[in-house]
């Protein structure tokens, strides 16, 4: 039972933290909101998600014989391998499987089962290992689109909640990812990474019948703005208004991205909230963001947005004044105490700063909590899509559920764009 409890909540725990931010890493354009989508597009794009990086050394486990290709020359390296419990590292040498070294950089391991487990959790599909020139190691997961969404959706929502607010999740996440892919730069090895920097994603262990019933009855489905992607962002809860990318984050305006008065999230769990932070943790936390300032007297809200987010604080202390954007400043003191920029300051007893806040998350684009009190209340969730995210429709990009093809052009645009796959 302690056990069951411990995992609960762990899991609600991961779900409050779904506040991605920009994943600027491997963006080809940081600032781009928008992406053409490619006519003729007639199967799911394969995802490459970072599961590992930089370490010297990971363990696998597989139930099933594998194979290995040196994915710079295309050459067989390794039929058949019967290893089920692998120690993984990288040397001059090359990278070494066990007691056995293979004279490549970059490897693809399939096996036979299309399962490998990485440390706790098991992965679908294919795993690509890359050595750097200091021979640490970067883990991708290979994976096509609809697989990779089904150990998304699990760790952003709750299973339980109502099928129209999961298919909405599914449909945002598949948008969020397919803008991703879109946008990475080809020189990088992967398009997203597994934390909450892009969206969060555990693989098959986490896999829910329900959650992935929604992927299912959503098949292909993305969202556009005038047959252009977008990244669709999303988060727990607005606290009663969504905000504007722009103003977030500095990327370019886009209308579907632009804020809406929600409400649908009054009430629910994270729609108010309170914390407590000692000037002294702050000024640390601003040291070791090599902002250095005297003794704290007090924060002050210089300016917000639209939606009432402060966009810039004033840290006044002892030898002057520090101005900080407001978004950077919540990255900074932490987003389990700094929830979200809905916030009311108030410094007490010249010591403590006192937080009254609304909403979890940057509150662009859709709000998780209010998609469920609409799916509640019997809206679909196209209808849900096209509130959160204005003057957006839903679209085929590749094969419905029932597997009928989109019409037009068939041509295979996807492996001719470089790099997205292999
Ligand atoms: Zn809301």
């Amino acid at each position: 039972m302690k056990n069951k409890l411990l995992i609960l909540l762990v899991i609600f725990s991961c779900l409050s933290l779904s506040t991605h931010g920009y994943s600027a890493s491997a963006a080809k354009n940081p600032f781009r909101t928008s992406i053409l989508l490619p006519i003729g597009m007639n199967q799911q794009p394969i995802m490459k998600i970072a599961i590992a990086q930089n370490v010297d050394q990971i363990n696998l486990k597989f139930n099933t014989i594998f194979t290995l290709v040196d994915i710079e020359t295309g050459k067989l390296l390794a039929n058949r391998l019967t290893f089920k419990d692998v120690s993984l590292k990288g040397s001059e040498k090359g990278i070494h499987i066990n007691d056995k070294i293979f004279n490549a950089r970059n490897v693809r391991l399939m096996s036979q089962d299309k399962l490998v487990q990485v440390r706790e959790r098991v992965y679908r599909s294919n795993l690509i290992i890359i050595k750097d020139e200091k021979n640490k190691l970067t883990l991708i997961n290979e994976i096509p689109i609809e697989d990779y969404l089904k150990g998304v959706l699990p760790m952003e929502v709750s299973p339980r909640w109502n099928m129209e607010a999961l298919k909405a999740q599914a449909v945002a996440a598949r948008t969020f990812a397919l803008f991703q892919a879109l946008n990475a730069n080809p020189e990088s090895p992967f398009f997203l990474k597994r934390d909450v920097s892009s969206q969060v994603y555990a693989g098959k262990t986490v896999e829910n019948f329900r959650t992935s019933e929604a992927v299912n009855l959503t098949r292909g489905q993305i969202l556009t703005y005038r047959g252009a992607v977008f990244p669709a962002y999303f988060h727990s809860a607005c606290g009663g208004k969504t905000t504007s990318a722009d103003s977030v984050w500095g990327v370019w305006k886009h209308p579907s991205l632009g804020g809406v008065q929600c409400g649908f999230c009054r009430g629910t769990k994270h729609y108010t909230w309170k914390k407590e932070m000692s000037f002294q943790d702050m000024k640390l936390k601003l040291a070791k963001e090599k902002i250095k300032i005297g003794a704290i007297q007090k924060v002050q809200i210089l300016d917000r947005d639209r939606s009432g987010r402060v966009e810039s604080v004033n840290v006044v202390h002892s030898t002057g004044v520090k101005k900080i954007k407001g978004s950077t400043f919540r990255r900074i003191m932490g987003y389990d105490i700094f929830r979200s920029t809905l916030v009311e300051l108030k410094s007490a007893s010249g010591s403590l700063l006192k937080i009254v806040g609304n909403g979890w998350g940057h509150g662009v684009g859709m709000c998780q909590w209010g998609t469920k009190v609409m799916a509640d209340k019997v809206f679909r969730y196209e209808q849900i899509l096209r509130f959160y995210y204005p003057s957006s429709q839903v679209t085929q990009a590749y094969s419905s559920p029932k597997g009928s093809r989109i019409s037009g052009t068939i041509s295979n645009w996807w492996t001719s764009l470089k790099g997205l796959i292999s």
